[in-house]
């Protein structure tokens, strides 16, 4: 394994999140009736002209500058010609050699991976296969023409590991950025991915394989971990690598051969006769500019630097956009970065995974969680009388402060009142007593789970251990 290395590079095709089409009025909603979202620009008929949708090219300007990319002056649509069964006018309007940006990196760990370029296409409709006879197929033409953007990355990955890693840090941005919400579910995500292995001593770069049909970041590791393996075992025999497309078959969990290079299509493109070469106005980038404010990678080293949080805690409070604002909103009412976080990430995001929520649309605002937290840490209810009080308004939204004194879960930190209840703890567990004084001392923790439960769980527990013991030590 180790004479050899391993190279991929990731096409990304991301459905932008636009209201209208690339090219036409049409609306953009995902999962609306097939061809309920059509007119004759995105049925491709005859005689019609597109327009660009400017939305569209902010969006990839948006995503080109947060990728460091040179950001072209004036670009231009070329047609790219193919028999497109689910574009029927068979040339899809692309870019080619003027994309929008060029020449951009992504940081993933320590390392800078580069981006060759991003340009600006429109998506193809959809076809419907029946599985079951074989016999016909349907066509919905709602997602033709819905404006997609590919991100092509040099090949400059190393691992199946470090593709995903990849994937996961530009998922974020992108969605960070509200350039998509790249679900790769509803396929406003996907990625053909790109392997060659060559033998450490080859300066050339092996022939590649192309990877498709990966639903999940999952599968692309998986997908491109299955082919590295059979690359270096046909290198390890000596056998040539064919340059070819493969599928991966997720349910067998392998690679199959799809087309070879002979049958590489001849796209024939040229410059788009019905769009005007694109030029950027000089203050459109100033703006967008300051629309983006401060990007993903940015606040995580800012939580780890303001919050003194640890690199773990702060990648996952900076996963999404929301949750960050959450956070912060949280910290705003109670300042205690760390309680905070932990909470977060310990109860707030099982919950939010568990029923299917998004951390804006929860019941427990930020302002209730710092709530909560805040009473934890001053003895006020206990953690577990915490976690019971944040599934609660998870589901009824009521402010904790309220429901605290309705549910009488304030904790007794009254020492009489504890001092009472331990009195009568040790009347009517004499053996255990007797167990502590002889050396057992796990019989204290014993003592304490009945006093506590005695209280109804509103005795705190490091109190009740306090006065316990001095008590029979006397
Ligand atoms: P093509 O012309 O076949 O589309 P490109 O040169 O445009 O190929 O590259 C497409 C993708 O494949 C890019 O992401 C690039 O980084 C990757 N790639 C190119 N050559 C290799 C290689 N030898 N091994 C791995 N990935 C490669
Ligand atoms: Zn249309
Ligand atoms: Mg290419």
């Amino acid at each position: 394994m180790d004479e050899f290395q391993t190279v991929i590079g990731l096409e990304v095709h991301v459905e932008l999140l636009t209201n209208s089409k690339m090219f036409c009025h049409c609306s953009t909603q995902f999962g609306s009736r097939p061809n309920t979202q059509v007119c004759p620009v995105c049925l491709g008929l005859p005689g019609t002209l597109p327009v660009v949708n400017e939305k569209a090219i902010e969006l990839g300007i948006k995503t080109a500058i947060a990728l460091n990319c040179k950001i072209n002056d004036e670009f231009i649509f070329v047609r790219k010609s193919y028999f497109y069964p689910d574009l029927p006018k068979n040339f899809q309007i692309s870019q080619y050699r003027n994309p929008v940006a060029e020449n951009g990196y992504l940081t993933v760990g320590e390392k800078n991976i580069g981006i060759t370029r991003i340009h600006l296409e429109e998506d193809t409709g959809k076809l419907i296969h029946d599985e079951q006879t074989g016999i016909w197929s349907c066509v919905d033409f709602n997602r033709s023409g819905i404006p997609l953007m590919e991100i092509v990355t040099e090949p400059e990955i190393s691992s199946p590991q470090e593709a995903e890693n990849f994937l996961q840090k530009l998922k974020r941005l992108i969605s960070y950025l509200g350039v998509s919400d790249c679900i790769m579910e509803e396929g406003s995500l996907r990625c053909d991915a790109n392997i060659s292995v060559k033998r450490k001593s080859d300066l050339k770069l092996g022939t590649k394989v192309e990877l498709k049909n990966m639903n999940s970041f999952k599968s692309v590791r998986r997908g491109l971990a299955y082919e590295e393996q059979r690359i270096i075992e046909m290198l390890k025999e000596n056998r040539t690598v064919a340059q070819e497309t493969r599928l991966w078959n997720e349910a067998l969990q392998i690679t199959e051969g799809m087309r070879t290079k002979e049958e590489a299509h001849d796209y024939r493109y040229f410059p788009e006769p019905d769009l005007l070469p694109f030029k950027i106005k000089s203050d459109l980038i100033e703006r967008i500019k300051a629309e983006i404010g401060e990007l993903p990678n940015e606040r995580e080293k800012r939580f780890q630097k303001e919050y003194l949080l640890s690199s773990y805690d702060s990648a996952i409070l900076t996963a999404e956009k929301e949750i960050s604002d959450y956070f912060e909103k949280a910290l705003s009412y109670h300042n205690e970065p760390k309680q905070i976080a932990n909470w977060i990430q310990t109860e707030l995001l099982g919950l939010l995974k568990e029923h299917h929520t998004k951390p804006g649309e929860c019941k427990i605002t930020p302002e209730f969680l710092a709530k909560i937290v805040k009473m934890v840490s001053q003895d006020k209810i206990s953690g577990t009388a915490g976690k019971t009080l944040l599934k609660e308004i998870f589901l009824t939204g009521q402010d904790p402060e309220v429901l605290v004194n309705e549910k009488n879960l304030i904790q007794i930190t009254d020492t009489k009142e504890i001092e009472k209840i331990i009195h009568e703890v040790i009347e009517q567990n004499q053996q255990a007593v007797l167990d502590y004084k002889s050396g057992k001392t796990q019989a204290l923790g014993f003592l304490v789970g009945q006093v506590i439960k005695q209280s109804k769980n509103k005795a705190n527990p490091g109190k009740v251990k306090e006065i316990l013991q001095k008590k029979m030590n006397e």
